[in-house]
């Protein structure tokens, strides 16, 4: 569904990825790993449009998107949940939902799937008229996931979702997470520091150091590999 084809990105002579080749499946969850700075962010900025590759090439669906307008890219059914959430704050948790429907014109399937919205995150429906800068960091990560389902992306691209949440929220956003891959085939491209929770969700994984990858395999085999355990599962 996804191709990266050894993409290098720079942010003026700072070279962040050097050369980064990734495979996406249709209907699977991936993991891109890595610690602070490797270029998980950057990569999935290369996907979505917002940082274009200086050099190298993303297909979808086996058409070129390399340097494609981000918008254009989302009306491919491509989106991005960024780190940090990023919902707006002033707008009501429901008008927060509108803004990412906002390519659609199909209103009877909006309706619905704001209400199957409701029913995976039920507090927003208690505060579909609350201002979304009033919600807890929790809330707004919830926010920020339906906000971008309500686009129908084919492909989501999760930026650090458990980012500063409780361990009891991140096991409730991570199961989410997998029922909306299970329940809808959205392909899920997820970018994570809590190695541990992220490998645990997708079924297989990449490992970024520098700019580079430097491990792909089955989430068993990186939950089982030595110098994974050491580096980012903390064992
Ligand atoms: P984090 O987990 O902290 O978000 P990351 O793995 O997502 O880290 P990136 O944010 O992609 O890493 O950053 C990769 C490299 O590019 C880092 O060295 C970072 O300092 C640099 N970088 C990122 N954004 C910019 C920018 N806007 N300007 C200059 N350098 C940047």
């Amino acid at each position: 569904m996804l191709k990266l084809k050894n993409i290098q990105t720079f942010y003026g002579n700072i070279q962040a990825l050097k050369g980064v080749t990734i495979e996406v499946a249709e209907g699977e969850i991936i993991t891109l790993i890595g610690a602070n700075g490797a270029g998980k962010t950057t990569t999935l900025m290369a996907v979505s449009g917002i940082v274009p590759p200086r050099s190298g090439e993303i297909f979808f669906m086996g058409e070129p998107i390399t340097g494609m307008e981000p918008d254009r890219i989302v009306s491919l059914g491509i989106c991005q949940v960024p780190e940090g959430r990023r919902i707006f704050p002033y707008l009501s948790v429901a008008e927060n939902l509108d803004m990412g429907a906002f390519l659609r014109n199909d209103k009877s399937e909006i309706k619905r799937d704001m209400e199957y919205i409701f029913d995976l995150f039920p507090i927003l429906a208690e505060r579909r008229h609350q201002a979304g800068g009033t919600l807890s960091g929790g809330e707004q990560q919830m926010l920020a996931i339906s906000r971008a389902l309500m686009a129908k992306p084919k492909l989501l691209l999760l930026d650090e979702p458990s980012l500063g949440l409780a361990p009891l929220i991140v096991k409730k956003i991570f199961e989410i997470i997998s029922k909306i891959n299970a329940e809808n085939n959205t392909t899920i491209f997820l970018v994570e520091q809590n190695a541990n929770l992220a490998l645990k969700v997708a079924a297989r994984g990449y490992v970024m150091e520098n700019g580079r990858i430097t491990l792909t395999d089955s989430s068993k085999n990186l939950l089982a590999n030595e110098e994974v355990k050491k580096a980012y599962l903390g064992l």
